[in-house]
């Protein structure tokens, strides 16, 4: 079985794989930190981490890249506004960001890069860029020329007249067409600023985010994700800037949540409809919340009301007392030659679960096939003599990957999380080596390099040498999932 994701910039459901197996680089735009996180911003961080976890069962590392946006003109001004430097506000909104992140049961990423820890490689590019002339300079001030490149308006599908429409045509007698976008800006004597070749001042946002992507993941990377607000202008000027620099294609799959609405109308600071997600823990737990996200699909709208959370909060109720039961019942030994109902139910749902995943991340369709598969389980368990010892731990543990492990809507439990899951970390250092191999290869060195393999394959690691490159998996981790 394959897995397939909608792709917006082809705008179909494509066969999904990573460029170098096993590894997938993914790089999420994560908040720009000056204040709290509402349910809107949540749901592109909690569905992601679904996505990762998912991949990760199926046996492909996840290197993920998610940044923290900390330098900002909302910034700037919330700090002026609270009479505190703009540093050290970015830094307090991080760490509650880390607070309700964990809440949401939402793991770390491997990477979370501050842009105020990034200026070098920001500066870097649009270097490059005004070389080779995507960009121009006026005063203290870099623009983009949207002109120069050909592919811009590709993800968005718009026309070059809606897009000019949507600049909403500000006039700015600095920019040689309304639709170029500022690289860099002049700071002003309040301001923060940074040194750079135009003076100071500080990168505009969309470089920040493909400087970092391209400085963690390089250029053709595998996923990119993020709300579908974010498609234009944000992500078209991504992809603008990082494919003029490297002259290679910046991320293969881009996908984009849906929006929360309230009543019909977008969540949004702006609409001042929001919930914060602080808000929202004083009156359900971060678990409940998650699995409310996580029951609609990724791309739908969610139309919120608190109502809906009590809701999702019964039916997850449910889902603990099965896990429960199952920890709890009685069983039989096992009999030759007669099949465990509860086992064969189990191994049902995990067929279903993962083809609901494997089509578009459906979580949606994916928890709706949990719960067929807990009232299965109820019904058999209620009935004394038909569950084995075989059926209760199959079940059991079917539950603890599928719901636990990859939704993360189980109650959290002490140790058990992530300790089976494949550690990105440990594979960005296999890629190390192998690198070193490729290295001792091309020397002829073959005693080094057949020493490197032997010791990774101590370590479970195998490597297979192809003509289309060295691949690598580790031994024990089955991308079939087929491992009951
Ligand atoms: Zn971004």
């Amino acid at each position: 079985m394959s897995i397939y994701l909608y792709n917006t910039l082809t705008r179909k459901k494509e066969k999904f794989s990573p460029a170098r197996p096993p590894l997938v680089r993914m790089y999420v735009c994560g908040p720009t930190t000056y204040n709290l996180i509402h349910l809107g911003n949540a749901r592109p961080i909690v569905f992601f981490d679904a996505l990762r976890r998912y991949l990760e069962y199926r046996g492909y590392p996840v290197l993920l890249v998610q940044n923290f946006t900390d330098i900002d003109d909302k910034i700037i001004l919330r700090a002026q506004e609270e009479g505190e430097e703009p540093g050290s506000l970015a830094r307090r909104y991080i760490d509650a960001y880390f607070e309700d992140a964990h809440a949401l049961g939402v793991r770390p990423a491997t990477v979370h890069p501050r842009v105020s820890q990034h200026l070098e490689a920001i500066v870097a590019m649009l270097e490059a860029l005004l070389e080779k002339g995507f960009a121009y300079q006026v005063g203290g001030n870099v623009y983009f020329s949207v002109r120069r490149f050909s592919g811009y308006g590709k993800l968005s599908g718009r026309s070059w007249e809606a897009m000019q429409a949507g600049a909403r045509l500000e006039i700015d007698p600095r920019k040689a067409d309304p639709l170029d976008f500022a690289l860099w800006k002049e700071a002003g004597p309040e301001e923060p600023g940074w040194d750079s070749p135009w003076g100071r001042g500080r990168p505009g946002w969309h470089s920040e985010c493909a400087a970092m992507a391209l400085h963690y993941l390089g250029p053709e990377f595998d996923i990119h994700g993020g709300g579908a607000d974010l498609i234009f202008p944000h992500h078209e000027n991504e992809i603008a800037q990082a494919e003029s620099y490297t002259g290679r294609p910046f991320a293969r799959f881009w996908l984009h949540n849906g929006f929360i609405t309230v009543l019909e109308e977008k969540m949004s600071k702006s609409q001042g409809n929001f919930f914060l997600v602080r808000e929202l823990l004083q009156r359900f737990s971060g678990t409940v919340l998650r699995f409310y996200l996580l029951s609609t699909h990724y791309r739908s709208p969610l139309d919120f009301a608190p109502e809906k959370v009590e809701e999702a909060g019964r039916a997850w109720q449910r889902l603990t007392a099965l896990q429960e039961a199952l920890a709890s019942a009685q069983a039989v030994p096992p009999a030759d030659g007669v099949a465990d109902p509860l086992a064969q139910a189990a191994l049902a749902y995990r067929g279903k679960f993962m083809a609901a995943m494997d089509d578009d991340a459906n979580t949606a369709l994916a928890i709706a096939g949990l719960f067929e598969f807990v009232r299965l389980a109820n019904s058999l368990l209620a009935q004394a003599g038909q569950v084995t010892t075989t059926g209760l731990a199959l079940a059991a543990r079917t539950l603890r990957e599928t719901a636990g492990e990859v939704l993360g809507i189980l109650p959290p439990q002490g140790g058990q999380a992530s300790a089976a899951v494949p550690n990105a970390s440990l594979a960005v250092l296999i890629e190390l080596v192998l690198e070193w191999r490729r290295q001792a290869r091309a020397q002829r060195d073959w005693a080094t390099a057949d020493r490197l393999r032997a010791r990774l394959e101590e370590l479970g690691v195998v490597v297979e040498d192809t003509p289309a490159g060295t691949r690598w998996r580790y031994r024990t981790a089955s991308a079939g999932g087929d491992s009951a």
